[in-house]
Protein backbone atom coordinates (compact mmCIF):
# COMPACT_ATOMS: atom_id res chain seq x y z
CA UNK A 1 0.00 0.00 0.00
CA UNK A 2 1.24 3.18 -1.08
CA UNK A 3 2.39 5.36 2.02
CA UNK A 4 -0.24 8.30 1.11
CA UNK A 5 -2.87 5.88 1.20
CA UNK A 6 -1.83 4.33 4.74
CA UNK A 7 -1.04 7.82 6.34
CA UNK A 8 -2.18 10.82 6.70
CA UNK A 9 -1.40 14.12 8.96
CA UNK A 10 -1.83 17.70 8.75
CA UNK A 11 -0.85 20.24 11.14
CA UNK A 12 -2.39 20.81 14.96
CA UNK A 13 -2.74 23.92 17.62
CA UNK A 14 -3.81 23.16 21.18
CA UNK A 15 -7.00 23.99 22.11
CA UNK A 16 -6.00 24.28 25.90
CA UNK A 17 -2.68 24.89 27.72
CA UNK A 18 -0.77 21.50 28.09
CA UNK A 19 -0.66 21.42 32.02
CA UNK A 20 -4.39 20.43 31.59
CA UNK A 21 -3.73 17.53 29.35
CA UNK A 22 -1.21 15.77 31.54
CA UNK A 23 -3.53 12.82 33.30
CA UNK A 24 -3.77 10.79 35.75
CA UNK A 25 -2.46 7.44 35.86
CA UNK A 26 -5.10 4.83 35.56
CA UNK A 27 -6.38 1.80 33.97
CA UNK A 28 -6.72 2.34 30.06
CA UNK A 29 -10.08 2.05 28.13
CA UNK A 30 -10.90 1.69 24.80
CA UNK A 31 -12.91 4.39 22.77
CA UNK A 32 -16.41 2.56 21.69
CA UNK A 33 -15.90 5.34 18.34
CA UNK A 34 -12.80 4.69 17.20
CA UNK A 35 -11.43 1.70 19.18
CA UNK A 36 -8.28 3.31 20.02
CA UNK A 37 -6.85 2.82 23.90
CA UNK A 38 -7.67 6.02 26.22
CA UNK A 39 -4.57 6.07 28.80
CA UNK A 40 -4.50 8.65 31.78
CA UNK A 41 -8.23 8.17 32.60
CA UNK A 42 -9.15 10.47 30.10
CA UNK A 43 -12.12 9.20 28.69
CA UNK A 44 -15.30 10.71 28.61
CA UNK A 45 -18.11 8.36 29.92
CA UNK A 46 -22.02 8.67 29.92
CA UNK A 47 -24.96 7.34 28.59
CA UNK A 48 -23.80 3.90 28.11
CA UNK A 49 -20.63 4.49 26.48
CA UNK A 50 -17.07 5.16 26.76
CA UNK A 51 -15.25 7.33 24.19
CA UNK A 52 -12.00 9.53 24.00
CA UNK A 53 -12.60 13.00 24.00
CA UNK A 54 -11.85 13.47 20.11
CA UNK A 55 -14.87 11.38 19.46
CA UNK A 56 -16.58 12.95 22.53
CA UNK A 57 -16.71 16.38 20.51
CA UNK A 58 -14.07 17.88 23.39
CA UNK A 59 -10.21 17.05 21.16
CA UNK A 60 -7.61 18.86 23.04
CA UNK A 61 -6.45 19.82 19.15
CA UNK A 62 -7.96 21.50 16.25
CA UNK A 63 -6.75 21.59 12.33
CA UNK A 64 -3.89 24.79 12.52
CA UNK A 65 -4.44 27.45 10.41
CA UNK A 66 -1.93 27.66 7.77
CA UNK A 67 -0.47 30.80 9.09
CA UNK A 68 -0.31 29.22 13.18
CA UNK A 69 3.05 27.73 13.97
CA UNK A 70 3.26 23.85 15.00
CA UNK A 71 1.90 23.19 18.49
CA UNK A 72 4.52 23.83 21.33
CA UNK A 73 5.42 20.43 23.32
CA UNK A 74 7.48 21.47 25.92
CA UNK A 75 5.60 21.79 29.12
CA UNK A 76 8.12 25.37 29.92
CA UNK A 77 6.53 27.23 27.33
CA UNK A 78 2.97 26.72 27.93
ZN1 LIG B 1 -12.36 7.83 19.92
Amino acid sequence: MPDERLLSWQPVALAEPLHRLVGRHGKPAICQGWGEEIINQREIAGGGSVLCRACAGQAYYRPAQAAEQPARLCPCEV
